[in-house]
C-alpha cells in the first residue's frame, strides 16, 4: 500500500527493487489503471494527449448508431437487448449514435444501455452526456458483468489499451519476455527476463534475417474477451474498431502519448497514454476457434464508405452549410487512405444464438 501522495513511478520502482523486473503488461496495467494515479483513473487525456474518430467527426458515431439499429433488426429485433460500449471515453460515440437513431422508437424502446468503463471520472462524464437520451445508464466493470440477453456491442479504440506482453527471440535462439527493470542510476529500463519463455503461439508473419531479433507482442486479454463473448448463449454482434495490422502479429508497438506528442513510454508513468497495435489476425483466429462467426477485418475507410458516409455528410452539410468545409475535412480524416482510413481496421464477431445455424445471420452492414 503506497503512502498517500506517493508518485506512481516511486511505487513501481519500489516494486521492481523488491521483486525484480516486471513484464511490460504489468507496467502498462499499473500506469493506465492504478485506481488513483493511473492515466485513466485521472480522467485520461482524450482531446489533449490523443484524439479518436468520434471526437473527430460526429458522422462516425452516427453511422455506428445506424449500424446498430440495422443489426438489431438482423438479430430479429430482440426486446429487450443490451446495447454495450466498451471504453466509451467521453461518451461522444454513444451520444451521436443515440441521436442519429432517435426516430427509431422500436430500437430505442428495446435497448438497455451498458457501459463498460474502468475510470470513475469518465463514468461521471459519460452519465451526464448520455442521461438526456432517456435510457438509464448502467455501468459494468467488465463484459462478464453485463447480464445475459441479446446484445449489440461496440468498441472504438478500446482493444489498443489492453496490456501487452512482449517476447523476444535472442541470439541464442531462446524466447525471453521483455521486462522493465531499473538501471544502476535507478531509472526504468527495458531488459529481458533471465529465464526462458515458451515460444509464443503467435509468430511474426515474415521471417526476419537471422541477425535481426524477432519480437512478438501478445495481449492476453484478447483471449479473455473472446471467451467471454463465446460464453454468451444469446445472439449478439460485437463491432471492434482499432489500429493494428490485419494480417500479421505486431512486434514492438508500445507507444506513449502526452499532449499530442509521442514520448518515451517509461518517462512519465500514469501521465501518458500507453497503447499498442491490435493483432486482428489473432482476434479473428481466436474468435473462429471459439465458434463465433467473423467478418473482417476490413479497413475503416472502406467500412464507413460502405455504410453511407457520403450521404451522411450531404445531410450534415445541408443542415449546416456555413460549416461545410470543416464537416467535410473532419470526415475526410476518418477515411484518408494514407491515415485513419487504412490504419484502422473493423472486425465484427457474431453469434446467432440458440439452435439457429450461424449461417442464418446475414453479413453485417458495411462488410
Ligand atoms: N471509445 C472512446 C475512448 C477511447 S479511450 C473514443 O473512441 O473516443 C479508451 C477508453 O477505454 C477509456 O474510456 C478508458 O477509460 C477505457 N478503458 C481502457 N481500458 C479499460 C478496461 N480494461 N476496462 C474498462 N475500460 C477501459
Amino acid at each position: 500500500m503506497a503512502a498517500p501522495g506517493t508518485a506512481l513511478s516511486e511505487t513501481l520502482k519500489a516494486l521492481i527493487a523488491a521483486d525484480g523486473p516486471i513484464p511490460v503488461s504489468v507496467f502498462m496495467s499499473m500506469c493506465l489503471h492504478d485506481p488513483v494515479r493511473g492515466y485513466y483513473a485521472k480522467g485520461g487525456g482524450l482531446g489533449r494527449d490523443f484524439t479518436t474518430a468520434p471526437e473527430t467527426s460526429q458522422a462516425f458515431g452516427e453511422l455506428i448508431g445506424l449500424w446498430c439499429a440495422h443489426e438489431w433488426a438482423a438479430l430479429g429485433a430482440p426486446d429487450p437487448f443490451h446495447l454495450v460500449e466498451l471504453g466509451p471515453g467521453r461518451g461522444t460515440l454513444m451520444n451521436d449514435a443515440l441521436r442519429a437513431t432517435r426516430a427509431r422508437a422500436d430500437f430505442h424502446g428495446s435497448l438497455a444501455l451498458s457501459l463498460v468503463e474502468a475510470s470513475p471520472v469518465l463514468r461521471t462524464e459519460q452519465r451526464s452526456r448520455l442521461q438526456p437520451h432517456g435510457a438509464p445508464v448502467q455501468f459494468a466493470a467488465d463484459l462478464q458483468a453485463v447480464p445475459v440477453g441479446p446484445m449489440l456491442l461496440i468498441a472504438n479504440e478500446f482493444l489498443d489499451c489492453l496490456p501487452a506482453r512482449q517476447f523476444v527471440k535472442d541470439g541464442d535462439g531462446a524466447w525471453r519476455e521483455r521486462v522493465i527493470g531499473l538501471s544502476s542510476a535507478g531509472d526504468f529500463i527495458f531488459g529481458l527476463a533471465t529465464e526462458q519463455a515458451p515460444p509464443p503461439a503467435s509468430q511474426p508473419a515474415t521471417k526476419p534475417a537471422p541477425t535481426i531479433e524477432q519480437a512478438v507482442e501478445i495481449q492476453p486479454a484478447l483471449e479473455t474477451l473472446v471467451h467471454t463473448l463465446a460464453a454468451r448463449a444469446d445472439p449478439f454482434r460485437a463491432l471492434f474498431i482499432d489500429y493494428g495490422p490485419a494480417d500479421h502479429t505486431p512486434s514492438d508497438t508500445l507507444r506513449a502519448f502526452r499532449s499530442g506528442q509521442q514520448v518515451d513510454p517509461l518517462e512519465a508513468p500514469g501521465d501518458s497514454d500507453l497503447t499498442v497495435d491490435v493483432d486482428f489476425r489473432r482476434l479473428r483466429t481466436l474468435a473462429e476457434a471459439a465458434g463465433l462467426s467473423v467478418h473482417g477485418p476490413i479497413p475503416q475507410g472502406q467500412f464507413l464508405m460502405a455504410l453511407g458516409l457520403q450521404a451522411r455528410l450531404d445531410r450534415l452539410i445541408k443542415a449546416n452549410p456555413q460549416e461545410a468545409q470543416s464537416i467535410f475535412d473532419q470526415a475526410q480524416r476518418l477515411v484518408d487512405p494514407d491515415g485513419m482510413g487504412t490504419r484502422f481496421q473493423v472486425i465484427c464477431l457474431s453469434r446467432s444464438g440458440g439452435d439457429t445455424d450461424q449461417a442464418t445471420l446475414p453479413v453485417p452492414a458495411g462488410f
